[in-house]
């Protein structure tokens, strides 16, 4: 049975990439935590190391900003072919992967030809199973020269406490709430709902949250159970951070804009009366 190696962390998407790794062979895994602070160089040597000790067929990680970061930097020092974002793969001499292109908006398919690809799985694409915890592999001390880029500081996000990525419920506003004051009945149902807050680029490019806050292609991917929009159009880069939502309400004065056409709920109107109407419904019911 050949061996594959996996990044791991505590993350679902972590274990939705052991998920698709498994069809490689049986896994073993480095823990991105083996390495405090995070430092991706760091990371990186430690998988080439145990990539090698194991003669892995594959390297795996989640296609999170860490995970793709870490695993470029061990393509650019093992010369080894990487493909990021994939939904599925299909082992063999050359290994097949689908993966996810412009956002979202176009599935490619690429062969890799290597001895040991590496692979990153798209965040909340494919389901994870309840298969056996791998066990995981020890590797040396970093070298001075691995540890120069690492994590000197962490800032607090500024959605009380309640990360976007993990969020359950998200309240997500977009150009149509006009300005940085107008997130105010935004933050109010978020709060109301134990909802994390998010946006559009629009609402960061503008100044009125911080990119942190961003939802989409260059922002944050979420899988929240409910998303709501409010006042947000529906661009593809938009909509690239939503696939792995399970309901999406959208608020927004025209019907016919992209993510009311897309959403599982529709409210049409201004929403500046719609969303302090609702925080005041869910008020009166408690
Ligand atoms: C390379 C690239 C990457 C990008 N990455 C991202 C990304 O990660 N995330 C992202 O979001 N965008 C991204 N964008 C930008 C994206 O293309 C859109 O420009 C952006 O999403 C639009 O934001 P918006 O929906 O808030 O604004 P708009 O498109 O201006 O939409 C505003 C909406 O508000 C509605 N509205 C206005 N007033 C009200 C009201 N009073 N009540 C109710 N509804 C109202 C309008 O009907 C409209 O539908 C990217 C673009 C590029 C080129």
């Amino acid at each position: 049975m050949t061996t594959v190696l996996v990044l791991m962390d505590q993350s679902d998407p972590s274990l939705q990439t052991l998920t698709l790794a498994r069809k490689f062979g049986e896994p073993r895994s480095l823990r991105m935590d083996a390495i405090q602070p995070f430092a991706p160089d760091a990371v990186a040597a430690g998988l080439a190391q145990a990539a090698e000790e194991l003669n892995a067929s594959a390297v795996f990680a989640a296609g999170t900003d860490r995970g793709n970061e870490v695993m470029a930097r061990l393509a650019a020092r093992t010369g080894l072919p990487f493909a990021a974002n994939c939904i599925a793969v299909t082992p063999g001499e050359s290994v097949t992967v689908t993966r996810l292109r412009w956002g979202g908006s176009l599935l490619e398919e690429a062969r890799l030809h290597g001895p040991r690809p590496l692979i990153t799985v798209a965040p909340h694409t494919v389901p994870a199973d309840s298969g056996p915890a791998p066990v995981d592999v020890e590797v040396k001390a970093p070298s001075d020269a691995d540890l120069v880029v690492h994590v000197v500081d962490h800032v607090s996000p500024s959605n009380g406490g309640v990360s976007l990525a993990e969020a359950k419920v998200i309240v997500s506003g977009g150009r149509g709430v006009g300005s940085q004051e107008g997130f105010a009945i935004i933050e109010e149902l978020a709060g109301l709902l134990g909802a994390a807050v998010g946006c559009s680029r629009a609402v960061t490019s503008a100044g009125w949250r911080p990119h942190s806050d961003q939802v989409g292609q260059t922002g944050t991917k979420v899988a929240p159970d409910v998303y709501i929009a409010c006042g947000i159009s529906g661009a593809t880069q938009h909509m690239a951070g939503l696939k792995g939502a399970k309901r999406i309400v959208a608020i927004n004065s025209d019907p016919q804009a992209p993510l009311m056409l897309n959403a599982d709920y529709t409210v049409t109107g201004d929403l500046k009366e719609i969303v302090p109407a609702i925080s005041a419904e869910i008020r009166k019911r408690r």
